[in-house]
């Protein structure tokens, strides 16, 4: 096991056996020496910087079934809401005033948003706001989309692969294919975004041997962001009775991740919070750069039930800032409200476009 963790250390890589083997035998001492590799890796990129994002959260309809997620369009005990053009601004104004300077715009896949409206949009904020990184985070669309809201003016785009096992990914994503979601991650990459992916732990029916996999992907991928945070149930999906993913085993991802991409941004999620109440915390310390902070109207965060328990966290953006900020800083970090690119990231506006 020390040489498995020696071999990732010193090469960032692992093959898929290796990967399992470290997850299904990894003992506490190894643990704790796997997340002091994570650690240390971690400061020779970003020190004791941790990035802050503003969160806007501008539709909750959305076309799709997942099985695990409170927006889910079958599930009629949600109520739908969609921010206009202004609202969005609004929030990003908020945000502005604040110091965030990365802006992350998240929905469900609501068509009423269209090509041009997302292109308007990312136009807009460009335009009031030039000093800032754009991200969406919308799901599923053609590479003629993503080519359009890229030369709009958005930097970043985050789509998790949510499982790396064909078999566990169709399941829990009724009409949807795997392929087209690595179709989709491929075409982001290619446009020149910075693009993130990542994976859900504690899936129902998941492995040790298909978070191997998922890892592997990762390795793979080499993308710039990478986001992994446990299963959390929502009453109102098939998967309400099913048992929430295990923290620890979120971390032990997070730090093999560090290991695996060690220059990626990573954040500590907000489902990690809900497990667990120092989860996001454990996350920075042991391998995560990154805090999202919630800057959607309070109307919207309450309606945005993607899982039970993600509106028991703190209320206003300015108190959550205040008090995150003072969390770290005991813990020795410092917040850090630039836009936070991937290492030496250079936008390439020289793209050409498929007509
Ligand atoms: N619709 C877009 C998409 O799916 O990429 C973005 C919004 S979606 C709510 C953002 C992420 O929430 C998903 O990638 C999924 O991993 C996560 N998520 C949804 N339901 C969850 C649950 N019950 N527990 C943990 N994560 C969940
Ligand atoms: Fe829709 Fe995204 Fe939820 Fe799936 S995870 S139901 S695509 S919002």
């Amino acid at each position: 096991m020390k040489n498995l963790l020696l071999k990732l250390h010193e090469t960032n890589f692992l093959t898929k056996n290796e990967l399992l083997y470290l997850l299904t035998n990894i003992d506490k001492e190894c643990e704790k020496e796997l997340f002091r590799l994570s650690d240390l890796t971690r400061q020779k990129y970003y020190s004791n910087k941790v990035y802050f994002r503003g969160l806007i959260e501008f539709s909750n309809y959305c076309k799709n079934t997942c099985k695990y997620c409170g927006l889910r369009s079958q599930n009629k005990n949600v109520e739908r809401y969609r921010l206009s053009t202004q609202e969005i601004l609004n929030c990003c104004d908020d945000g502005y005033k604040m110091g965030l300077r990365t802006f992350v715009l998240q929905s469900g896949e609501d068509a009423y948003f269209t090509e041009d409206m997302l292109v308007v949009i990312a136009k807009r904020i460009k335009d009031e706001f030039p000093d800032v990184a754009l991200t969406y985070s919308i799901g599923e669309k053609s590479k003629t989309c993503y080519e359009k809201l890229f030369n709009a003016g958005a930097d970043r785009f985050l789509l998790r692969h949510e499982s790396a096992n064909r078999n566990l990914y169709e399941g829990l994503h009724p009409n949807m294919s795997f392929e087209n979601r690595l179709n989709c991650l491929k075409n982001l990459k290619s446009i020149g975004y910075q693009a993130g992916s990542g994976f859900i732990v504690g899936l129902p029916d998941q492995t040790d041997e298909i978070i191997a996999e998922d890892l592997s992907l990762l390795k793979k991928l080499d993308l710039q962001m990478v986001g992994i945070g446990p299963f959390v149930p929502q009453s109102d999906t098939p998967l309400c009775d099913c048992k929430s993913g295990s923290s620890n085993k979120t971390l032990l991802c997070l730090a093999i991740v560090r290991l695996l991409l060690p220059k990626t941004l990573i954040p500590a999620t907000t489902a990690l919070a809900v497990v667990s109440k120092d989860g996001w915390i454990n996350g920075v310390k042991i391998a995560a750069n990154v805090i999202m902070l919630n800057l959607s109207p309070p109307s919207a965060k309450d309606k945005y039930r993607i899982y039970n328990g993600k509106n028991s966290l703190p209320d206003s953006a300015k108190e959550s800032l205040n008090s995150t900020i003072d969390k770290l800083n005991k813990e020795g970090f410092v917040a850090d409200m630039s836009k936070g690119n991937y290492p030496d990231w250079e936008r390439n506006d020289n793209y050409e476009y498929d007509a």
